[in-house]
């Protein structure tokens, strides 16, 4: 039976898409010939897209879909200052040497700078803000573990990290749920599908081409450039960057074996009581936690929802099946909420790679920025400026995330048919996790 929790006025699309919704507008044609084709249209081919143009180097953006169909508008705005780096999708930390880590750690600090700065230059209005973010202990081992990642997140990307034992969690929440957790104070929020319009209006304002309906269906080699096909229109281009992070498919065999997409899934509430809305993070920090199958959650810009994500399964559900799952996990961090009715929900995909890292680099030529692992919106902003800088051959230092090393699996050919399994096991191991604690 489906439980009674959507309101009269439940829609399965994004509650981001009240303010833009992904759309094709007039169709730009597709011009015949590029310095630089960026096939994907999300954050990432978008701010390569705007920093080439920044350097005179003109760029198209081609899109299968709408523009604003991927990730870029289905997210939950959480803009991490760098913690989330080498986080696997089960929730565990990948194992890097510290000297790299220190490195990583500091270009995802830098990459939280450049979105602050780039939504001031580019003036984007997208309730942009910097109210920290909390992290809650699902267990004690976690809060112990979290407090020994501490001096590492303030030397290495200034994070202004801190612990908040559990007698003083009711600052941060209005819930006894987690074992206390860590503050971080370099995070912030902004509204996703506006940032994507602002930067998608800043592309045009340069007069970068970005085609909307235009999927890219080949890519061959073409003497010292590419051919590039799409469903509107060859191209031939210098270079090629491909930016489709969770949307990778067959175009790139050899990169879709190296991205694993995973689907996450948010609802978003019917306006509550301005008292109880107020009082439910009284900071109004974003949230996450240190689950293997982690929740992420804040409050709608205008103060009034709760906003609430996380991997109610691992696979694309309909958003009636995911809903009533996340209703769940919200109820069980916030019990006050029971019989609050849902008017949105909404699923997208997150791209994990094999090492748990954000990827840069070149493949076969093919230029490409991949692999968000679940926390992309400044990390692939910033992964498009890198790739953009190093085309335009104005980068000042190698990034640490540009490595030739970019793994695959003899048993992964692009097909997660193991995600399933994987969600259900991680899902076990941390009620286990819980009940041990
Ligand atoms: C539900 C959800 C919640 C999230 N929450 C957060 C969060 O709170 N904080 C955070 O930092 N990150 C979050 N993320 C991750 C973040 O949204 C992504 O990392 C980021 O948007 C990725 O941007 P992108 O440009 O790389 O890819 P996308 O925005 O996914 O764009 C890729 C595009 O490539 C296009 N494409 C694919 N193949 C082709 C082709 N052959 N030709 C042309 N176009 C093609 C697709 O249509 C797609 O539009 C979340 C993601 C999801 C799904």
């Amino acid at each position: 039976m489906v439980p009674d929790i959507f309101h009269h006025d439940f829609t399965p699309t994004p509650y981001w898409w009240e303010a833009y919704r992904p759309r094709a507008g007039e169709l730009v044609d597709v011009p015949p010939s590029v310095r630089v084709a960026i096939v994907g249209g999300g954050y990432a081919g978008l701010s390569a897209a705007l920093e080439l143009a920044k350097h005179g180097i003109d760029a198209v953006v081609l899109e299968a879909n709408e523009l604003g169909f991927g990730a870029s508008t289905r997210n939950g705005g959480a803009v991490s200052g760098g913690v989330n780096t080498g986080k696997r999708f089960t929730g565990r930390t990948a194992d890097v040497e510290p000297e790299r880590s220190e490195r990583l750690l500091s270009d995802a600090s830098d990459a939280f700078g450049l979105i602050d700065r780039l939504i001031g230059e580019e003036e984007i209005d997208c309730f942009w803000e910097k109210p920290g973010r909390f992290v809650g202990a699902w267990t004690k081992k976690h809060f112990d573990a979290q407090s020994r990642r501490l001096a590492a997140l303030n030397t290495a990307a200034q994070s202004g990290a801190y612990m908040v034992p559990r007698e003083r969690q009711r600052e941060e929440i209005a819930s006894g749920y987690y074992f206390g957790g860590m503050v971080v104070e370099r995070s912030g929020k902004l509204h996703p599908a506006l940032y994507y319009k602002g930067l998608l209006e800043a592309c045009r304002r340069r007069s970068v081409s970005v085609c909307a309906q235009s999927p890219v269906t080949a890519i061959r080699r073409t003497g010292a450039g590419w051919r590039v096909e799409t469903g509107r229109g060859a191209i031939s281009a210098g270079d090629v960057v491909i930016a489709t992070n969770g949307y990778t498919g067959g175009l790139t065999p050899a990169l879709r074996r190296r991205v694993v997409p995973v689907a996450s899934h948010i609802i978003a509430t019917e306006e509550l009581p301005q008292d109880l809305a107020r009082s439910l993070i009284p900071k109004a920090r974003t949230l996450s936690d240190t689950k293997r199958v982690l929740c992420y959650y804040r409050m709608s810009p205008d103060g009034r929802r709760m906003v609430f994500g996380g991997r109610a399964r691992f696979t694309q559900v309909d958003p009636t099946v995911s809903a009533p799952i996340l209703h769940r996990y919200m109820t069980d961090r916030f019990p006050q909420l029971r019989g609050v009715k849902l008017t949105h929900a909404w699923t997208g995909n997150v791209a994990f790679t094999l090492d748990a890292l954000p990827h840069m680099g070149q493949q076969d030529d093919l230029h490409y920025c991949l692999g968000c692992n679940g926390s992309g919106v400044a990390m692939m902003t910033y992964l498009g400026w890198q790739t953009a800088r190093k085309i335009a051959r104005v980068a000042n230092y190698a990034c640490s995330y540009d490595t030739e090393d970019f793994p695959d699996h003899p048993l992964y050919s692009g097909k997660p048919w193991f995600l399933p399994v994987v969600g259900g096991y991680y899902r076990l191991r941390d009620n286990f996790d819980r009940l041990l604690s």
